[in-house]
């Protein structure tokens, strides 16, 4: 039985349609779900007998088990179970804008970053939709919050479980369901250039963010697997493309290692490489983790590459470091507890 949590607005209108019925039960359904977030289909008051019959046995309404739950001043880590016994994590982000949840994509990662805790563990399997829409849902629940923005940033590559993805922001940007902004919610991939192309014509302004973290194929080639199969020429010529044909702008991640890619040059060559796009470049501070030999760029060398790419006329930001008391910071998540 499928949990009803996977299912999109249309795929739930298709669904009354099949049986003979009007398609506006499926947005009295969704309304339930996620506007008065119903935890046993009884509940749906305007919703008839036969129907709730009908839907108890076509489909399962199950959450997702919250195992454990970490918490720093503007932070908070979530490790959830799956019904099959597999574990992922979540984390919860309180900014002076809103709260903003990093969601995990998949269990575990095949893209094999060097520097990246949650890749230690190869892909199990991808996230079904329900489990990435109930770790939303979930988190709002216990900690009764709304969330405001979302990224999906945390274990996995997104692009990697694209259609489940892709249904999962529908179903939580759709009006009559969690009503997200499209504009606060983002997609970061490692650079996938198929998948880059085909997110360019998914007709939202969901914001698309590339994992970058070098300004050449010599430094990426090292660090990040997915450059033997997609240089970075391609990536930026994907991202030209995405540009040009959504005219929103990309989010760029540079991970700062130390004596690796934060050199005076890696920054020049940066700057020359994203000349004219319009983007922005969020440095990262390395999140050190004890299983990893990386160590992250003293402040004084942060600062002077900020400062070199600020004068070559990017956009650039520092991002804030969260949550690295508790190993719910960037490339610290994993899925075990
Ligand atoms: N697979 C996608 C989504 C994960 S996003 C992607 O690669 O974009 C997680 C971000 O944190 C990525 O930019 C990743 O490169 C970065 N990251 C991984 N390990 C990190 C660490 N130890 N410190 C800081 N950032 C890290």
């Amino acid at each position: 039985m499928e949990n009803i949590y996977n299912y999109t607005l249309p795929k739930l209108e298709e669904y009354f349609l099949s049986k003979g019925e009007k398609k506006f039960k499926a947005v009295q359904v969704f309304e339930w779900l996620y506007k008065h977030r119903i935890t046993s289909f009884d509940e749906m008051k305007n919703i008839s007998k036969i129907t709730k019959e009908d839907l108890k046995e076509n489909f399962k309404l199950e959450t997702l088990a919250v195992l454990q739950k970490q918490e720093d001043i503007d932070v908070c880590k979530f490790l959830f179970e799956l019904s099959d016994g597999n574990k992922i994590e979540a984390v919860l982000m309180k900014h002076d804008y809103g709260n903003s949840l990093c969601v995990s994509s998949q269990v575990g990662c095949n893209m094999g970053c060097s520097f990246c805790e949650s890749g230690r563990l190869k892909k199990v399997r991808n996230l079904e939709v329900s489990e990435m829409v109930l770790q939303i849902l979930e988190v709002e629940k216990m900690l009764g919050i709304r969330i405001s923005h979302l990224v999906l940033m945390g274990i996995g590559e997104p692009f990697d479980n694209y259609k489940n993805v892709m249904d999962f922001i529908s179903i939580i940007n759709e009006p009559k369901g969690i009503d997200l902004g499209a504009r606060h919610i983002t997609v970061s991939t490692c650079g996938i250039v198929p998948k880059i192309l085909e997110f360019m014509n998914n007709g939202k302004q969901v914001n698309l963010a590339i994992s970058l973290h070098a300004p050449n194929n010599e430094i990426r080639d090292k660090l990040m697997k997915i450059n033997h199969a997609y240089k970075i020429e391609e990536v930026i010529e994907a991202v030209k493309k995405y540009i040009e044909k959504t005219k929103r702008r990309v989010t760029f991640e540079y991970i700062l290692l130390q004596g690796v890619n934060d050199s005076e040059a890696c920054a020049k060559e940066l700057a020359r490489l994203l000349k004219g796009i319009n983007c922005y470049v969020n440095l990262i501070p390395y999140n050190e983790t004890s299983h990893l030999e990386y160590k992250k760029s003293s402040k004084e060398v942060i600062d002077k590459f900020y400062n070199m790419l600020k004068k070559e006329g990017i956009n650039v930001t520092v991002r804030r470091e969260f949550g690295s008391k508790i190993s719910a910071a960037c490339g610290q998540l994993r899925a075990e507890g």
